[in-house]
């Protein structure tokens, strides 16, 4: 099949769902056409003297519930259309949680790895100073995203309340110490293992014993083998970007962490034999969990899927051809903007916090984390099953459905 550009492709999930609702046309074409793009130019002095100007972007996909919410993330290969598909996926998101938020994604076209902190700060200023006029505590809230953490959340900060007066609201994802909630950093790998846990429990299944493959390892891929392991799962693979490790006897989960928090990858962990990233995602296991890029799941590699699940903590991981190929096999797909919601509304929660200027302790957080996406999940499968349709279609009926409400409400046709 021919490659589809990411946002072409997201829009074909859209549009089995706007089927499935009857929704109207003129709808159909507002709510697929981003409100907002803009491209700026980051020139970055490195340490070495030499200058390396790159392209950065902010998409505001739909704003028809709330600001507009998302990351930022820092990779080579994003660009304007990649963008573009990751902020219709938080419009969805957001509005199949409920929260009071639209969608938006941003990202700069560099690869971070290597940089020192002074370069990496002069990059998150510079692409903050060229966006900082679309971003607003009522209007814009970014994120940290692949490549990007609380402490890139932290210089966007800076950089933005150096024009606006102290703005902690601004960002979420923070540090602790400027107003990140206690709880966040978590939220998306644990998110991920209550969505499972909830169709574990759907499908009759303990989630303690679960065979678990993972792909990538680093701030939601670890999260959610930290959960699991707690919970009794057995992380039998991970990986990151130099290749996976895999142990059937289970993954020392703890172990790896500290490993990899020491700067190290997770093929050098002392027990476990190394396997490609593609061998992994062929695995003999139960769950198999892309954390990582996009489009790893494709009508290429589908067919070898041996899991019964696929939890879409990454953003996309799957694409239109593999994700039949997998409703074929009879391999349930818990899909994207349901699965790694938890990033989000983690977010939600910090954000509301920081407006409110008062902070939860993080057992609040859990528990309200955890009631939200349950109950997201309870909402979905039930929508599924009354309309005989994947969870995919009804994520997204639900989400469309409420956008669609929203703008017509707003009088957007
Ligand atoms: P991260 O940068 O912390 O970690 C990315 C991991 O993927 C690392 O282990 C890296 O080595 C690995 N990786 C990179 N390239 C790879 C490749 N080619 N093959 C295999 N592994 C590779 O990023 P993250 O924040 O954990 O985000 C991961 C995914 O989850 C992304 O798709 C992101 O959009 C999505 N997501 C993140 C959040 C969040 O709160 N951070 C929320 C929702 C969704």
């Amino acid at each position: 099949m021919a490659h589809l550009p990411a946002h072409e492709a997201v829009n074909q999930y859209f549009a089995e769902a706007a089927t499935i609702l009857d929704l109207d046309p003129e709808l159909h074409a507002v709510l697929t056409t981003p409100y907002r793009e803009i491209t700026v130019q980051v020139p970055v002095r490195l340490d070495d003297g030499d200058l390396i100007v790159v392209r950065g972007y902010r998409v505001q996909h739909n704003g028809a519930r709330g600001p507009y919410k998302g990351g930022i993330r820092y990779h080579p290969t994003t660009d304007l259309n990649e963008v573009r598909a990751l902020a219709s996926l938080m419009t969805w998101k957001t509005a199949l949680l409920d929260l009071p938020f639209g969608g938006a994604k941003g990202g700069v076209e560099v690869d971070p790895t290597g940089m020192s902190q002074g370069e990496l700060q002069r990059l998150t200023r510079r692409f903050t100073n060229g966006i900082q006029h679309l971003l607003g505590v009522y209007r814009d809230i970014p994120a940290p995203d692949m490549n990007t953490n609380a402490q890139t959340m932290a210089w966007i900060m800076d950089a933005f309340s150096a024009s606006h007066g102290y703005s902690p609201a601004i960002v979420t994802g923070k540090p602790l110490d400027l107003g990140g909630a206690p709880g966040r950093e978590a939220a998306t790998g644990r998110g991920c293992t209550y969505v499972l846990d909830a169709w574990c429990q759907h499908q009759g299944l303990a989630l303690a014993g679960q065979r678990v493959a993972i792909q990538g390892f680093g701030n939601v891929g670890s999260w959610m083998a930290r959960e699991l392991h707690e919970r009794g799962a057995k992380v039998v693979a991970v990986s990151d970007v130099s290749g996976a490790i895999v142990n059937p006897g289970g993954i020392d989960v703890p172990g790896l962490v500290a490993l990899v928090g020491s700067g190290r990858s997770v093929v050098e962990a002392e027990r476990g034999d190394v396997i490609t990233n593609q061998e992994l995602i062929e695995l003999e296991c139960d769950v198999l969990v892309p954390a990582a890029l996009g489009e790893v799941i494709t009508d290429a590699n589908a067919g070898a899927v041996r899991a019964k699940v696929v939890v879409e903590a990454a953003n996309y991981p799957v694409t239109p051809g593999g994700d039949k190929i997998l409703r074929d096999l009879g391999v349930t797909v818990i899909p994207d903007i349901l699965a790694n919601a938890g990033g989000v509304t983690g977010s939600y929660f910090e954000w509301t916090q920081n407006i409110q200027q008062f902070t939860w302790k993080e057992e609040r957080f859990v528990a309200e984390l955890l009631e939200k996406m349950q109950g997201a999940f309870r909402f979905t499968q039930a929508f599924a099953d009354d309309h005989r349709i994947t969870l995919r279609q009804a994520a997204y009926a639900i989400g469309i459905k409420r956008v669609a409400d929203a703008a017509k409400l707003r009088g957007y046709i």
